[in-house]
């Protein structure tokens, strides 16, 4: 960290382009800290053209270790608080990775590369999964770790940061060259006009519903090829997700739900029985390095990259950014001046 000569400190109004989670918690920040703020999306409230409105909502840095930078771990760690501060009815309830004996040593290889959780016998997990019951005989739980529901939490955002007085435009698809002021970029993968390097990460989900399982946590399953992982979204519904594939066509493909879907039925066999509600996917927004970026360039800031942790890590990232703008404060993991 260190200083920059930069100074935006005035009281500038502050523009954000994308409502999608990086763009959310930018506004909500800048809000709070009393300056007036706009942000522009171009869908409707639904934010069915961001790839927010398409992820599981998982906040676990400590099992995106085993895939990650410890870049990501620091920036989640920090976002976990700041989740805590401001919505303090978010599930930290943990999470749970489970493997079958077949993948005993991935489920370890998964152990050595993380950190912060209890190893778990069979009986440890019915307890705290009754419904898991004498399905595996061992586990790995991280308690500190927390999940969101994006459909949920995306309007409780909304909300939250016209409570600070922000005003929200939807249906308004403007460019950061448009605007005058501090202008905070946040248009996902939208942003490419700007930065070529952005590509889209696909990853597909299946939304089913049954009654006969209960989860209170989200679950992950260690996998040859990929983690499955089943999140609770409560009233039986439960998510189902996610491949990762260097692609951005869109739709499910044939076999990435036959994999996601009979991934499932061996986490618990009564998944065979549930209904599918939703198939849908979403393209993560990464650049070459799988990182998240700060690019400022005078009043212009672009923060992109979120890939598969932007519910991780959107926070952080946003009082990275407004204590730029505040103090000139410069994070060289994250921030990019031009
Ligand atoms: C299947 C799946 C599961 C995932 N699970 C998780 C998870 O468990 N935990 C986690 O942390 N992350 C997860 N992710 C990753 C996460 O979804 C992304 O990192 C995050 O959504 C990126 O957010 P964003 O705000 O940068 O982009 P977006 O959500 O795409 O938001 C960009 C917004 O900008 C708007 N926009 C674009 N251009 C304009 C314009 N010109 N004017 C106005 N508005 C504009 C778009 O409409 C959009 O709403 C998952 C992703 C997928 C696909």
């Amino acid at each position: 960290m260190y200083q920059s000569s930069t100074n935006l400190r005035g009281q500038s109004p502050v523009s954000v382009i994308g409502a999608g989670i990086a763009g959310a918690w930018q506004a909500l920040l800048f809000a709070q800290s009393g300056r007036s703020v706009t942000l522009h999306e171009r869908s409707d409230e639904r934010l069915t053209q961001s790839t927010s409105y398409w992820a599981g909502g998982m906040l676990a840095p400590w099992c995106e270790a085993e895939s990650s930078e410890p870049v990501i771990v620091r920036l989640g760690l920090r976002s976990l608080n700041l989740w805590r501060d401001y919505f303090p009815e978010t599930p930290f309830n943990g999470s749970l990775v489970v493997a079958h004996a077949r993948d005993r040593a991935d489920f370890e290889r998964f152990a050595r590369l993380t950190s912060g959780y209890q190893r778990l016998d069979a009986l440890a997990i019915r307890e705290i999964e009754p419904s898991l019951e004498g399905r595996f005989r061992e586990g790995l739980f991280y308690a500190g770790e927390g999940h969101v529901e994006p459909r949920k939490i995306l309007p409780e955002l909304h909300a939250r940061i016209r409570s600070f007085g922000g005003r929200i435009e939807f249906d308004s698809e403007v460019e950061p060259d448009d605007i005058e002021g501090v202008v905070i970029d946040c248009r996902g993968l939208a942003a490419r006009d700007k930065q070529n390097e952005l590509r889209g990460v696909k990853g597909e989900l299946i939304l089913i519903e049954t009654d006969e399982v209960e989860l209170s946590r989200p679950v992950r399953l260690i996998h040859p090829r990929f983690t499955l992982y089943v999140i609770p979204r409560g009233e039986g519904r439960f998510m189902l997700g996610a491949t990762s594939i260097e692609t951005e066509s869109a739709g499910v493909s044939v076999r990435s739900a036959l994999e996601l879907l009979g991934s499932a039925y061996t986490v618990h066999p009564a998944f065979g029985e549930a209904r599918i509600l939703e198939f849908g996917s979403g393209l993560r927004p990464a650049f070459p390095d799988n990182l998240p970026r700060i690019a400022i360039d005078n009043e212009k800031i672009a923060v992109n990259g979120l890939y598969r942790h932007g519910f991780l890590l959107a926070p952080a990232l946003a009082e990275l950014t407004l204590h730029y703008v505040e103090r000139g404060t410069i994070d060289n993991e994250v921030m990019q001046c031009a």
